[in-house]
């Protein structure tokens, strides 16, 4: 079954090299029980790695079944290490945080095949009589059922042969005589059986012994000869390895999540320590997230209830510190220039002139000052300022100059506290005035609040209460957000021509609402930069805290993957554990970390009332993101762990 030709393996060690093995020739048959024996560094280790498929040969020839080893792929080693060869090493190497019966049924999880495969493991448990130990992990067993679980693990795939590499080495002689008990009853089920040892009473169970000294073979002994001989067809057997094993099917991804979860709950604080990095990272982009969301949206509100397509035509220039703010500059608008502006109807929807001062209210024995605006007839719907509680002002009311009031909500609680005004008379300047309407709130704008006002009809608050003969404004809604630009030159060409202006003269100024929208929106956008980049900052910094813990982590769990290569872990598959590990934990720092970033977003709009909005698009981001961050810093030290050669991570110290 085995024939190995002049088999030559040298380990280099900085300068010079150790010269395991120097032409070793051997051919094992099937159902043998082979004790290798030999000094201490006579290379039976290296020969049994051979033998093993755990290492390559420099040079010669091993040929199994006929297949040269030589032209394996490391997938194709891989996989007949999990399909026709099972290891029983002297220090056991059972993964600590998995019980017994975990233990055992992990060579199944690269087998490629479906199923959970406890059954398996608690009937290969029973053969070594470790039946009652099932959940019980290797710290808590004695050092024979420890390698007795080994033996186990060994036997879960049914392998052709058994590789032990001195199994009783940590053993006192009453658990080396059961395990090898065991292991000739293996032998005769027929297993092939290749041992290393250096204790002659263990190698008399063996039917063969093969002693070594200096990486050559000096004497082979057999009790018996081969039982089939070398040329029987049942000699050769079928390894042929399964290539084509699918990462999705048969559960084996979910596998490889169990086990990344194992790990990290095995490491608890550690895990969460390294995750603190990203989890910090992502609560601060769902925050500032959800604060531009949120100013955004009550910016919206705000424009909305200023109004659409909104044009306001103002008297003096718009240059803050223009050089013609002389007298006579500014333009003065009277109601026939708001009649003309509303009749340029292709571009012009409404129109509405405004004048402002400041008010003195009394009602009973309540005082309070506030700022008073003269309002034409459209301007209730072109800046939703219609009442929800009384009405607006009438055509004829207007006209007529009547003393009728609209109050915003912070007058009315002022004046009136919890009662309602609607019908109430109130005085204006010591005129007295008739409560029609309570204005919608419409909060703050910046610093102003916008509720506390008075709106009375523009005729009287010229004639009667400010003593005014001109508007001081007039807001202009143009037909359709396209016009707005249209109107704009419409409007300024007939109240040139109306006032005899020449095309230079900045006496008067229009503008859009757009403009102001723009400033507050650049505003939040360089807020959002801001907070945008300590936020990615902190996640890079939260992606190299991961890397560097898988490192250690790679580190740390050498012999682990040295002997998970050795059960049939294929380089893909030792990557993706780690890669599922990095991500996993990212993945769990993203997701705690949107958790606290929408805590605290809903802290400061309930606490300091700031107007915040978690989108969901802002936490598919975030968990986007951070797995990426897994992905990418996890890269490296997987590649690094698959990297690992087994019969070296399997030294590891
Ligand atoms: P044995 O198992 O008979 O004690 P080994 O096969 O383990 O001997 O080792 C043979 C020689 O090769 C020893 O000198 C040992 O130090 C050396 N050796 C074994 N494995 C390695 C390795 N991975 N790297 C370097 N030297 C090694
Ligand atoms: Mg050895």
């Amino acid at each position: 079954m085995i024939e190995l030709k002049d088999i030559y393996r040298t380990y280099q060690i900085g300068e010079s090299p150790v010269r395991a093995l120097r032409g070793v020739s051997l051919s094992v048959c099937k159902g043998e029980f082979i004790a290798i024996m030999g000094a201490s560094g006579s290379g039976k280790s290296s020969l049994l790695h051979i033998l093993g498929l755990l290492d390559k040969p420099d040079r010669g020839d091993y040929l199994l079944s006929g297949r040269n080893v030589k032209t394996m792929s490391e997938d194709e080693l891989a996989s007949l290490r999990n399909n026709v060869a099972g290891f029983v090493f002297q220090q056991f190497h059972l993964l600590k945080r998995m019980s017994i019966t975990d233990n055992v049924r992990l060579p199944h999880i690269y087998s490629g095949r479906k199923g959970d495969f406890r059954k398996e493991a608690i009937e290969r448990l029973a053969t070594v009589g470790l039946q009652d130990r099932l959940d019980h992990s290797p710290n808590q067993l004695s050092g024979g059922e420890q390698q007795r679980a080994a033996i186990a693990r060994a036997l879960v795939r049914d392998p052709l042969m058994i590789f032990a590499d001195e199994p009783t080495g940590n053993l006192d002689s009453k658990n080396s005589a059961e395990i090898m008990h065991i292991l000739k009853r293996l032998h005769e089920e027929g297993k092939t059986i290749i041992m290393v040892t250096h204790e002659n009473d263990i190698a008399a169970y063996a039917d063969r012994i093969i002693i070594m000294r200096d990486g050559q073979i000096l004497s082979d002994e057999r009790k018996s000869g081969c039982e089939i001989p070398e040329q029987d067809a049942d000699n050769g057997v079928d390894v042929r390895a399964d290539l084509k094993i699918s990462l999705w099917r048969n559960g084996r991804f979910s596998g490889f999540l169990l086990q990344a979860l194992q790990s990290m709950l095995s490491n608890k604080v550690r895990s969460f320590l390294s995750v603190l990095g990203i989890l910090v990272g992502v609560a601060s982009v769902i925050a500032m997230m959800a604060l531009g969301e949120g100013a955004k949206a009550s910016m919206q509100e705000q424009l909305k209830s200023m109004g659409s397509n909104l044009l306001s035509v103002r008297g003096g220039s718009a240059k803050i510190r223009g050089a013609t703010q002389g007298a006579g500059a500014v333009t003065r608008f009277t109601l026939r220039d708001v009649a003309d502006i509303a009749a340029l109807s292709s571009v012009v929807k409404r129109a509405a002139g405004t004048v402002s001062g400041s008010a003195q209210l009394v009602y009973a024995n309540n005082n309070w000052s506030t700022s008073l605006d003269g309002v034409g007839i459209q301007y209730g719907d072109m800046r939703s300022s219609i009442p929800s509680v009384g009405r607006w002002f009438t055509t004829d009311e207007i006209g007529k100059r009547e003393k009728v009031a609209i109050i915003g909500v912070t007058v009315v609680k002022e004046l009136f506290g919890n009662t309602n005004p609607v019908g109430k008379t109130i005085k204006i300047n010591r005129i007295n005035f008739k409560v029609i309407g309570v204005a919608p709130a419409k909060g703050f704008a910046g610093h102003r609040d916008a509720d506390d006002v008075v709106m009375i009809p523009v005729s009287t608050a010229m004639y009667r209460v400010l003593g005014k003969d001109y508007l001081d404004r007039i807001y202009v809604e143009a037909a359709s957000p396209s016009l707005i630009d249209a109107a704009k030159t419409v409007v300024g060409q007939v109240i040139r021509k109306r006032h005899r202006l020449k095309e230079s003269d900045e006496s008067f100024s229009i503008r859009d609402m757009t403009e102001i929208q723009q400033m507050m929106t650049s505003t939040t956008e360089t807020m959002s930069l801001l907070l945008g980049s300590i936020a990615a900052i902190s996640l890079v910094v939260g992606g190299i805290g991961i890397m560097n813990i898988m490192l250690v982590s790679v580190t740390e769990r050498t012999r682990e993957i040295g002997l998970r290569k050795a059960i049939g872990a294929r380089k893909s598959d030792i990557m993706l554990q780690f890669i599922v590990e990095s991500v996993g934990m990212t993945l769990t720092g993203g997701l705690i970390g949107i958790a606290a970033g929408a805590g605290v977003s809903w802290a400061l709009s309930v606490f300091a009332g700031w107007s915040v909005k978690t989108s969901l698009f802002s936490v598919l981001l975030a968990t986007t993101f951070s797995m990426l961050i897994g992905l990418f810093f996890g890269l490296w030290p997987a590649r690094k762990a698959a990297d690992l050669k087994p019969v070296e991570a399997l030294r590891y110290e």
